[in-house]
């Protein structure tokens, strides 16, 4: 059997020093270790492609990994923007959600991290709190890097028993790190809340009836020396095999 082939979207940084207007893929690269870790390809996928280039690539792939990033346009969940809310860049947004909504639709393996736990709501049909810290009393701090540490333990989470997380991690509470500002406000029609933090915020959802498609607001790819979050990838690669081997 071939090696399954991850496509794992990108964002666009200006990088001023190359020439003015300059502009990079940019990807982070314990995304990618991860996926090669489990035995997958990572291939990242431009994203200010074409709506045909990017349906073309897409459709090489054997799963999707949407990783972290920055904030999504408010707009896209007919929300008026929060002050606190970052620069969006509409062709990431564009090609993260349509992904997303194709994945969804077509049974295609898909895991998302942070940014891509909120596209994945946002693509659909849900809501998000823009600004946990002006619009949530909450004891924790989920925006923690002490140090500039990313793999720093923010707060506990509470699985859902009888979700996939919950079987994957065989435990109902982790232990996680926590780099975002935003988090999942009303829950898109169709999609299943499978964690908690203590404050409760929404830490990871699941799309029952589909094969294989799973968010997580922390960030595992920062954690793979500890159980089991390195499993969380490797789930992600044995969804892709079984879907090549269907
Ligand atoms: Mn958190």
């Amino acid at each position: 059997m071939r090696q399954p082939l991850i496509g794992i979207t990108t964002a666009i940084l200006l990088n001023e020093r190359a020439g003015a207007g300059a502009e990079f893929y940019s990807a982070y690269t314990a995304n990618a270790r991860a996926v090669e870790r489990a035995g997958g390809l990572p291939i990242l996928i431009p994203c200010d492609l074409s709506d045909e280039s990017l349906r073309a690539l897409y459709d090489r792939v054997d799963a999707i990994l949407l990783p972290g990033g920055g904030d999504i346009d408010p707009a896209a969940y007919r929300a008026e923007r929060n002050p606190n809310t970052g620069k969006s860049d509409a062709r990431r947004d564009h090609a993260e959600i349509t992904i997303a909504q194709w994945a969804a639709a077509e049974q295609t393996p898909l895991f998302a991290i942070c940014r891509g736990h909120q596209v994945v709501n946002v693509a659909l049909g849900g809501t998000l709190i823009q600004d946990i810290p002006t619009q949530i009393e909450s004891p924790y701090d989920h925006y923690y890097t002490p140090d500039q540490q990313r793999h720093a333990i923010a707060h506990t989470v509470n699985v859902e028993s009888g979700s996939w997380l919950a079987t994957i991690a065989q435990t109902t509470q982790l232990h996680v790190n926590s780099l975002h500002h935003q988090a999942m406000e009303q829950v898109a029609p169709g999609l299943r809340v499978t964690a908690y933090a203590p404050d409760g915020i929404i830490e990871a959802a699941e799309l029952p009836g589909h094969p294989f498609f799973h968010s997580v607001q922390w960030h595992p790819e920062d954690l793979t020396a500890a159980a089991p979050m390195q499993a969380l990838f490797d789930a992600l690669v044995e969804a892709a095999r079984q879907r090549i081997s269907s």
